[in-house]
C-alpha cells in the first residue's frame, strides 16, 4: 500500500519516513531526447557522484540497457564500483578522470577502465602500473582549453603528447581519446566558449600532427550537448540533462528540451499540531507564527541533503498546496506552517518532483537556496532510500 497524492499517483511507500523516487523510464526517455538532439556522436552517460544522487549502478545499468556504450565517472573508485557491480567491458567503456598520486592505476587497468591523463606525473604512474600488470592502457589525454581546473596547459601539451606517443609506440598504451571540458557552456554567448573551442581544435591538431589517432574526441557536457552542435565531435558527455534537469534554466525548462526530471523527493509528516500565535519555530526562532496556526513536522534535514540555506525559503507541496520551510532546517527535520489548512500526521509532503502536477522542482529548490539544481539532487543523502520505478528489465 502506498499513499496517493492529490493526482492519484502512488509516491511514498507506507511506513517510510522519506524516499527519493527514481523514474528510470524518464531516464531512458532523456537519453533518447539527447540522442535526438545530436547527429551521430556516441553518448557517455555521466554517472559520477552516485549518478548525481540517483544511484550509479541502477542508472548505469539502465543507460547500458538503453544502448549507451560509454559511462563516465570522476574517480577511479566510482568506475571500479561499476565493474564490481557486474557492468562488463563488453557492455560499456568506463572513463574516469579524477586521479591523485598513488591512485588505483593497476586495479583500473585490470578492470578494463579508460583512464584520463592530465599531466606527466599521471602518465608516469600509469606507465609503472602498465609494467606491473602487463595490461596496455587506454588513455584519454585531457587538455585545459581554458577552464583552469583539471587538464594539461597548452605550454605543457606538446611534451605530454610526445611522451604519450612514445609510450604508444612501445605498446604500453593507446591514446584513444583527446578531450576537454567547458567553463561556461551554460551561459550562451559567453566569450570563453568560442575560445575553448578554438583551443581544443589546436590541441587536437597538435596531437594528430604528433601521430596520435584518437578514437573519440570529446568536449560537450549537458549544456553544450543541448546548445552547441559544433562541440559534439565523436562523443558527448551529458550528466544533468540525463537526469532530466535543464542545465540552462534561463534558456529552457526541461520540457523544452524533451527532458523529464528523474528524481522526486517525498517525506511523510511526522507531527501536525496546533500552536498559539507568536510561537517560535525551530532553532534560533527565525520564524514566529503570525497567529494561531498549525505546524507540520517534515522529518528530513541537512543530514539528508536538505540545504540549511533552504531555511525560510524551501518550497514543499502538501495536499496540492505549496508551503515554505518555516524557520531553520535542522539536521533531521524542518517545520512548515500549514496556516489554517488541514493536514494529518502521515500525510505526504512532496519536496520536489518533475513539476508536471504543479509541485516544486529541484530547480525551484536550487533557486530558493541560491544554488543549482545539480547540487540539490546530488546532495540527497544516503539516509534517504531510493525507490526505482520503470526499470527496463
Ligand atoms: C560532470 C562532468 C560532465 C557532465 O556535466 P553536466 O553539466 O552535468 O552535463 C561532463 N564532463 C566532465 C569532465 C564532468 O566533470
Amino acid at each position: 500500500m502506498t499513499t496517493a497524492n492529490t493526482t492519484g499517483t502512488a509516491l511514498l511507500t507506507d511506513g517510510v519516513r522519506a524516499e527519493a523516487t527514481i523514474d528510470l523510464a524518464a531516464l531512458r526517455g532523456n537519453l533518447d531526447a539527447l540522442r535526438a538532439r545530436t547527429n551521430g556522436p556516441e553518448l557517455m552517460a555521466v554517472v559520477k557522484a552516485d549518478a548525481y544522487g540517483h544511484g550509479a549502478v541502477h542508472c548505469a545499468r539502465e543507460a547500458v540497457a538503453a544502448g549507451t556504450r560509454w559511462l563516465g565517472t570522476a574517480t577511479p573508485e566510482e568506475a571500479l564500483a561499476l565493474r564490481a557491480a557486474g557492468i562488463s567491458a563488453a557492455e560499456a567503456r568506463i572513463l574516469c578522470w579524477l586521479w591523485i598520486p598513488g591512485g588505483p592505476w593497476a586495479e583500473a587497468l585490470r578492470a578494463d577502465i579508460d583512464i584520463s591523463v592530465s599531466g606527466q606525473w599521471a602518465l608516469d604512474e600509469l606507465l609503472a602500473a602498465v609494467r606491473e600488470t602487463g595490461v596496455q592502457a587506454r588513455v584519454h589525454l585531457k587538455a585545459d582549453t581554458g577552464l583552469g581546473r583539471n587538464g594539461c596547459q597548452p605550454h605543457d601539451w606538446p611534451d605530454l603528447v610526445a611522451a604519450a606517443r612514445r609510450a604508444e609506440a612501445e605498446g604500453m598504451l593507446n591514446v584513444v581519446g583527446i578531450w576537454s571540458h567547458f567553463a561556461a557552456a551554460d551561459e550562451p554567448g559567453h566569450p570563453s566558449i568560442r575560445l575553448q573551442q578554438d583551443a581544443f581544435a589546436l590541441a587536437l591538431a597538435h596531437a594528430e600532427r604528433a601521430g596520435l589517432r584518437p578514437e573519440v574526441r570529446h568536449l560537450a557536457n549537458s549544456p553544450a550537448t543541448l546548445l552547441l552542435p559544433a562541440s559534439h565531435y565523436d562523443l558527448v558527455r551529458p550528466g544533468l540533462a540525463m537526469y532530466g534537469l535543464s542545465p540552462v534554466p534561463e534558456v529552457g525548462a526541461p520540457a523544452d528540451f524533451g527532458l523529464r526530471p528523474v528524481m522526486a523527493l517525498t517525506a511523510r509528516l511526522a507531527l501536525v499540531k496546533d500552536v498559539p500565535g507568536g510561537h517560535g519555530v525551530s532553532y534560533g526562532h527565525h520564524y514566529t507564527t503570525p497567529g494561531p496556526s498549525t505546524l507540520g513536522l517534515v522529518p528530513v534535514g541537512y543530514a539528508d541533503g536538505i540545504p540549511r540555506h533552504a531555511s525560510g525559503t524551501g518550497p514543499v507541496q502538501v495536499g496540492g498546496k505549496w508551503y515554505t520551510v518555516a524557520g531553520r532546517v535542522a539536521m533531521d527535520q524542518f517545520v512548515i506552517d500549514l496556516g489554517g489548512d488541514h493536514a494529518r500526521v502521515g500525510d505526504e509532503v512532496l519536496l520536489f518532483g518533475n513539476g508536471e502536477h504543479g509541485e516544486p522542482t529541484a530547480e525551484d529548490w536550487g533557486r530558493a537556496c541560491g544554488t543549482l539544481s545539480y547540487e540539490i539532487i546530488t546532495r540527497i543523502g544516503a539516509r534517504v532510500p531510493r525507490r526505482y520505478l520503470g526499470a527496463s528489465e
